[in-house]
């Protein structure tokens, strides 16, 4: 998607809010002011509440302090502990003003406050103002992630997410395997095309590369000009090197003109490693691993796949 793909999506669909109270009349009334402006969910204690943003990824959770079970601080609490949902907008709706409460949840990561009994008029414009900053800063945080040029994701993004799904596999002792991807004599092409030809092109070969991706966990990032990395979460060897012939024969069989090119088109080749990740091994070795397998990929003529297999013990 697009920068302004992801713009537009978040502008045309509705906000999504879930009201978390004990008590269903509470949630009755919140219910009624917000039913026609976005899309509601509801939940009636905080572990209920947890799962609901997890699945649901709210834009707001209207949450109330007192219940049974998990406290609405509790909530707050594990929802910001969360990097999946830690960018959840939580207000607290609460029955009376108290100072030393509202310094808590604000300590705790709330953004505002709303008393019972609720006034409709103030509730709502609370909600919405909260409502356009989450909007905002959601696509601001798309802008910083995402490679402008291609509309995949940057190297920023790939940074942050390759330790995380390293932890991940380590926890599920699981595969990870990565992908380094280098469009063959692009500097070729730059030359006797131009470059805006050039951009177009690497638009191209990111769209096709990652049409060939079917599992919603698989990731694919610019690494760099003319490089591209591919995050496989519980993959090994064998798939990795399979899904990467996949993908150098997908940007061959897209026909760009590359007379320039001993193949006459445009190709990648590609260097893939994986690993069975652990604790106390560096995330970046992977990586660099990929690297040199690309680097092997090239010296045997390009357009080619070559992998490795890092075995820790
Ligand atoms: P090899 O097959 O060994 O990879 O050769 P190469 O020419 O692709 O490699 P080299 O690293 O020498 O050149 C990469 C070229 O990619 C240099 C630069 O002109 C081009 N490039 C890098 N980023 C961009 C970009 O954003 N747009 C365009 N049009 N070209 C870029
Ligand atoms: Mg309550
Ligand atoms: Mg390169
Ligand atoms: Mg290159």
């Amino acid at each position: 998607m697009t920068i302004n793909e992801l713009i537009e999506a978040k502008r045309t669909n509705k906000g999504k809010i879930l009201i978390v109270d004990d008590q269903p009349l509470n949630i009755k009334m919140l219910h009624q002011i917000f039913r026609n402006d976005y899309e509601l969910y509801m939940a009636t204690n905080g572990e209920q509440a947890i799962e609901v943003c997890h699945k649901m990824q709210p834009d707001i959770v209207l949450l109330d302090i007192e219940m049974p079970g998990l406290s609405g601080y509790e909530v707050c609490q594990k929802l910001k502990a969360d990097p999946e949902t830690a960018g959840i907008g939580v207000i607290f709706v609460t029955s009376h003003f108290n100072e030393a409460e509202e310094v808590k949840g604000f300590q705790l990561g709330a953004v505002d406050f709303i008393h019972k009994p609720i006034n409709p008029i103030i509730t709502s414009a609370r909600v919405k103002n909260q409502y356009q900053l989450k909007l905002q800063t959601d696509v601001l945080h798309s802008i910083a992630m995402v490679d402008s040029l291609t509309g995949v994701a940057n190297r920023r993004q790939f940074e942050q997410r390759l330790p995380e799904i390293w932890r991940q596999c380590c926890r599920a002792q699981s595969h990870l395997a990565v992908i380094m991807f280098d469009v063959d004599f692009f500097k070729r092409y730059n030359d006797r095309y131009g470059h805006q030809d050039g951009d177009r092109c690497l638009r191209q070969v990111a769209a096709g590369l990652s049409k060939l991706l079917k599992r919603p966990c698989d990731i694919i990032a610019r690494y760099g000009g003319e490089e591209f990395i591919c995050i496989l979460p519980e993959t090994d060897l064998a798939g990795a090197v399979y899904l990467a012939q996949v993908m150098v024969d997908g940007v061959k069989s897209l026909q760009i003109e590359h007379m320039d090119s001993s193949y006459g088109v445009i190709t990648v080749s590609a260097g893939v490693a994986s690993i069975l990740p652990q604790q106390d091994i560096d995330w970046h070795a992977l990586v660099e691993a990929a690297d040199q397998q690309l680097y092997l990929a090239k010296d045997g003529g390009r357009n080619r796949v070559v992998g490795t297999d890092l075995v820790t013990v």
